[in-house]
């Protein structure tokens, strides 16, 4: 048997590949290389070297070329991305690819941690001044005689500099040259006096330094979490350390930017997905280097190479967002986790509303619970009331109590907050006359009314169509928008209240890149306004004018089918009802629904989130549902059903007998068609983790055989947050 490199290719397949080592140069493990893949070529990461071929001889290729002299991913990120391959049971060529930006996956030289720049050379001057250049060719000249830039800035200000740059670069009037020095940041946002849980939650965690513990930062909104954060940070420097800290959304990150820039005194390294991609490859390149000592990102930035990790942070560690539901299904908190005893750091997960996980381990004694009961900015916690919209004359669905409300507080001169997560103007078009109404033919789903549109819109698959006139199946004329999303809100909020401004903000009124923040900056004067939206308001900026915190819509959550329904309306009304009474003024929460005496919603309202988690993870514990039991969720669509039934019938009987494990299905999933594709699933639970992933791990290569897999699109999902 000849000795072979192992490598890892961005292939949805479940394996790794052989090759034989290149020809010239030596490859180690982490090391990006060239191969032969197909009748094209790829570029992989080496995952082990000098190991016996599993094929022949014959079958095997060269590797054509190695692309990095040291490795590009680290024995600690090497390991990580082999376990969480193996964890969430994913191809491990997508979990490697998805750890390196897009960029480093092709077959190109690293590019530089500092992006070079532009500038005039003296001849350079003296042409711009002698006149003797003209045309794009002088624009070009004149605007790097105001400033070198580099080639991502003049991207954006002069879009075609590149054929002038050519043409001035050979005649020598222009240069590349090194960046200036990344201007020296001045810590200058004054420091607070720390309160007293802040000071134990901060000595907690220092006491951690240099080794795993997890922590888990309880303290709702307001309560001064960040400044702990921040805290915190400000020592893992001291040290010479780095610190990652994961934001659910890109949304979050400028506010916290800038809040982290103005405190500590370096360079915040920002990695999302919004982000070019040179700038993405940049940082990575940066932190990997160990010149950046700061990086704030989203869920795929909990790949970013920590050589001098000295602490993880995940900020709303209970949000849904951190969970990559599609390619490799990892969880970002989870893996958080992971490397922070991979890494040997404390790692803090912070929460005004804990998941569920969270605070099971908290009980089970895995993670020390740190808690910030009190708010160091207002004097009051906010008042919560429920509105019993049942019986009450309704305008486009706001009671008269929530109307009132809203008036007095707008009185006042303050800022009221009207949630409703449904974007659009009506989730329902019903015709009057028939019962006809407007429905998805790909997914058999009501179509959603945008009204400014004049569209017809699938929230599913994003399918559009014209709004019709007149009802499609009987010609009358007495169609009429039912339920009420953002858009209806803000036109029946508009009409009522003309003497102030009605800002919505969901995901189409954000749709540009800085529009969510500038929307929120406009509220900055505190001027009296109304603002409506998603759940997008559930964060972000601090409004310190906003006392009124209106809550429509909630009984979907209380309906739901999903066993997480529960706990994700109490997250979302805690985190939206966080908003109000935030600075020195008192809050108040008005809940409207039409099951004032559900539970859930008493429990929450009387005694807080803390109580109705409790409950809920009671409930879970006695129907053994997660935390308490663990799953995995077969999921399969293809066009034809019978397709989709012989899969998962084959995949079921190839499940091996015993009683360690519980089967559910094979079913239809709760959305049997979407996109015009037939959907079924096969739910896995199991009380050990364990036997279940001992169960699976082989079943999850065999499935990838059976014949009817031809047929359909599938996927596997390990501790999946959503049933859909
Ligand atoms: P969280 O992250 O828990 O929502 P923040 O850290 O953003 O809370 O703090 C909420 C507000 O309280 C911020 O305006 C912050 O500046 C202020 N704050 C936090 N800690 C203190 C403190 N010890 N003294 C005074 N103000 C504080
Ligand atoms: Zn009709
Ligand atoms: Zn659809």
């Amino acid at each position: 048997m000849p000795f072979v490199l192992r490598i890892a290719l961005p292939v949805p397949l479940p394996t790794l590949f052989d090759y034989l080592p290149p020809a010239n140069g030596t490859a180690s493990a982490g090391s990006r290389v060239l191969v032969p893949f197909g009748r094209n070529k790829s570029v992989g990461v080496v995952v082990q070297v000098n190991v016996p071929a599993q094929v022949g001889n014959a079958k095997l290729k060269r590797v054509l070329r190695v692309l990095d002299d040291a490795p590009l991913l680290d024995a600690e990120l090497m390991q990580t991305l082999a376990w969480a391959a193996d964890y969430w049971l994913g191809a491990p060529g997508e979990a490697y690819a998805n750890a390196l930006p897009l960029l480093l996956r092709e077959d190109k030289p690293l590019p530089e941690t500092q992006e070079p720049i532009w500038q005039l050379t003296i001849a350079g001057r003296s042409a711009l001044d002698a006149g003797s250049r003209r045309g794009s060719s002088r624009v070009l000249l004149q605007t790097l005689l105001a400033a070198p830039l580099s080639a991502a800035e003049l991207d954006t200000s002069l879009p075609d500099w590149r054929p002038a740059a050519r043409r001035l670069a050979d005649a020598d009037l222009i240069e590349r040259g090194e960046p200036a020095p990344a201007p020296n940041f001045f810590p200058h946002a004054p420091k607070l006096a720390l309160h007293t849980e802040q000071e134990t939650a901060i000595a907690a965690v220092t006491e951690a330094f240099g080794r795993f513990q997890p922590f888990l930062l309880d303290g709702i909104t307001g309560s001064g979490k960040t400044e702990v954060y921040l805290s915190l940070i400000e020592r893992t420097l001291a040290q010479g350390k780095q610190t990652l800290l994961l934001v659910p959304e890109i949304g979050l990150a400028p506010q916290t930017v800038r809040r982290l820039r103005e405190r500590l005194g370096v360079p915040v390294e920002v990695l999302h997905s919004n982000l070019a991609e040179g700038e993405r490859a940049r940082a990575w390149l940066r932190m990997r280097a160990g010149e950046a000592k700061v990086v704030l990102g989203t869920r795929s930035a909990v790949f970013t190479p920590l050589p001098h990790a000295g602490l993880i942070i995940v900020d709303e560690e209970h949000d849904g967002a951190y969970k990559q539901q599609e390619g490799f299904r990892y969880h970002a908190r989870d893996l958080a986790l992971v490397r922070a005893r991979a890494l040997q750091v404390p790692v803090l997960l912070g929460s005004a509303t804990p998941s569920l996980e969270s605070l099971a381990n908290v009980e089970a004694g895995r993670y020390r619970a740190l808690h910030l009961r009190s708010r160091p900015a207002a004097t009051h916690p906010p008042q919560v009331q429920i509105i019993d919209m049942r019986a009450q004359r309704l305008e486009h669905g706001l009671s008269p109590a929530l109307l009132h409300a809203v008036g007095e507080t707008i009185a006042r001169g303050e800022q009221v907050l009207v949630f409703r997560n449904r974007r659009g103007y009506a989730p329902v078009l019903l015709c009057h006359h028939c019962g006809w109404h407007a429905e998805c033919p790909r997914c058999e789903h009501p179509l959603t009314l945008h009204a400014a549109w004049r569209k017809l819109v699938c929230h599913h698959c994003d399918l559009q169509a014209p709004a019709p006139p007149s009802c499609p199946a009987c010609g009358g004329q007495d169609l009429k928008p039912q339920g009420q999303g953002t858009e209806r809100l803000e036109e029946a909020l508009t009409a009522h209240f003309q003497q102030v401004p009605v800002l919505r903000i969901d995901r189409e009124t954000t749709r540009r890149r800085d529009a969510f923040e500038q929307l929120l900056g406009s509220l900055a004067e505190d001027a009296p306004a109304i603002l409506v939206g998603t759940q997008m308001l559930a964060k972000g900026h601090d409004l310190p004018n906003l006392t009124l915190v209106a809550i429509v819509g909630v009984d979907e959550g209380l309906l739901s089918v999903d066993f997480r329904a529960g706990e994700r309306l109490a997250q979302l009304t805690v985190q939206v009802a966080g908003r109000a009474g935030r600075a020195r003024k008192p809050g108040r929460v008005l809940l409207q629904t039409h099951h004032p005496d559900h539970p859930l919603l008493h429990t929450l309202l009387a005694q807080g989130y803390a109580a109705a988690a409790k409950t809920l993870l009671a409930e879970r514990r006695q129907t053994r549902l997660p935390p308490y039991g663990h799953q995995v969720l077969l999921r399969c669509d293809a066009h034809q059903r019978a397709a989709v039934d012989a899969f998962l019938a084959e995949a079921c009987a190839a499940l091996p007998a015993g009683d360690a494990l519980q089967i559910a299905g094979p079913m239809p999933a709760p959305m049997p068609l979407r996109a015009g594709r037939q959907r079924g699933q096969l739910l896995i639970e199991s009380a050990s983790r364990r036997d279940l992933h001992a169960a699976v791990r082989p079943w999850s290569v065999q499935l990838a055989q059976l014949p009817s897999a031809r047929k359909v699109r599938w996927s596997l999902d390990v501790d999946p947050i959503d049933l859909y």
